[in-house]
């Protein structure tokens, strides 16, 4: 074997993801592995799971952590929600929306399609719309936070339209938790998930969840059987809430809920309001530097996400030599462009504990090295 034991140089994660996951976060993933029953690891679990409630901003105990990555939380939640026949109307500004059709043509739903440009935020007047040109709908399918361009939509008017006509939310916010304003509650969502290794700064691998008391009724209330055996909530969350008579569904990825715990601890210690002021500031300091250095952003400002900046590739650059530069040169990973964006746009991450003046700094010198290069 070449490899006798694998030891990744320690790399400026800026992308779209995997982000930088802080020292206490990567000791506590290496501390001993003990039985996912242990009543010190059930423990572990049951603040594990406040911690969470804090993160999303919400008083339900159908809050967990799906044991795989935020794909999985995406499905969990087209899976659980949508019945064969039922109508949804999702909205789609990127190649994260559009990944929400695909689940719900999967699931046997109907897609109502409410489409908005790429790198602009979702248009609350189509929506509306499409609502009242389909009255039948049942479900309302968003993405907070476009990782693919950068887009920030509004969450809140979106769920209230949403709820005016009756229908249920599934919220994506994957690149949101963390890095911008999510108010579960108080914005009326009625299944989110998000993922760990974004805003969250833990390893990838596990996908958050979190079903209010609509969509905890709608999947009692459900016909058929959800056709996912692994996914179905009602059988995990007999692992995640049955106090004091946890039932064994599948063997949780102990280590790396340790890790979560360890991420979500540090995001409480530093407050929500704290964490997502953080992420504006830098953002505020990147922009400054890429402007200077005559870089133009995609997304019109009031739709910018802070956590993840998309600029146009400069006249001339060679996408690929400059990202390779910037990682032999300076261990610095920024983010290619995706679907639409591929070799037109960098998507600069500043996530979790990414959003920090060091990276911010390593990341303008290594840019405007690789642009004179
Ligand atoms: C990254 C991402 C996902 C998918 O998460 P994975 O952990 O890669 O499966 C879904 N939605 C958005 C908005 C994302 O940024």
């Amino acid at each position: 074997m070449e490899i006798q034991s694998f030891n990744p140089p320690r790399r400026i994660l800026m992308g779209p993801g995997p982000t930088d996951v802080p020292p206490r976060v990567l000791a506590a993933l290496s501390r001993p592995t003990i039985g996912h029953l242990d009543p010190l690891f059930v423990k572990m679990m049951d603040e594990l799971k406040s911690l969470l409630k804090y993160t999303f901003q919400t008083s339900s105990d159908y809050t967990m952590a799906v044991s795989a990555p935020g794909s999985a939380g995406m499905e969990a939640c087209f899976v659980n929600l949508v019945e064969p026949g039922e109508k949804v109307i999702v909205c789609r500004n990127g190649v994260f929306g559009e990944r929400m059709r695909e689940n719900v043509m999967r699931c046997g739903g109907e897609t109502i399609i409410v489409d908005d440009p790429w790198g602009r935020a979702v248009t609350p007047e189509k929506l509306e719309a499409a609502l009242k040109a389909h009255p039948d709908t049942k479900i309302v399918a968003f993405v907070h936070a476009e990782t693919s361009t950068g887009a920030l939509s509004d969450a809140k008017t979106l769920c209230a339209i949403a709820k005016k006509y009756g229908c249920l939310t599934i919220v994506d916010t994957v690149t949101s938790l963390g890095g911008v304003e999510v108010q579960v509650d108080g914005w009326q969502m009625d299944a989110v998930y998000s993922g760990s290794q974004k805003c969250l700064s833990c390893v990838p691998g596990l996908s958050p969840v979190t079903f209010g008391k609509a969509a905890v009724e709608k999947i009692k209330q459900r016909k058929s059987p959800v056709q996912s055996w692994f996914l179905d909530q009602s059988l995990v969350m007999s692992y995640w809430s049955g106090e004091g008579k946890r039932a064994y569904h599948h063997t949780a990825p102990v280590n790396a809920l340790y890790a979560l715990h360890e991420a979500l601890l540090l995001v409480q210690q530093e407050t929500l309001e704290h964490v997502w002021l953080r992420h504006k500031t830098q953002h505020l300091n990147l922009r400054a530097g890429l402007e200077e250095l005559g870089f133009e952003f995609i997304v019109p400002e009031s739709e910018r996400l802070p956590q993840l900046n998309t600029v146009y590739i400069p006249e001339g650059k060679d996408d690929v030599a400059v990202r390779s530069f910037l990682l032999q040169n300076y261990n610095l990973e920024i983010g290619a462009g995706l679907g639409a964006f591929a070799g037109k746009a960098w998507r600069i991450g500043l996530m979790g504990y990414g959003a920090r003046n060091e990276n911010v700094a390593v990341c303008l010198h290594a840019l405007a090295k690789a642009l004179k290069n």
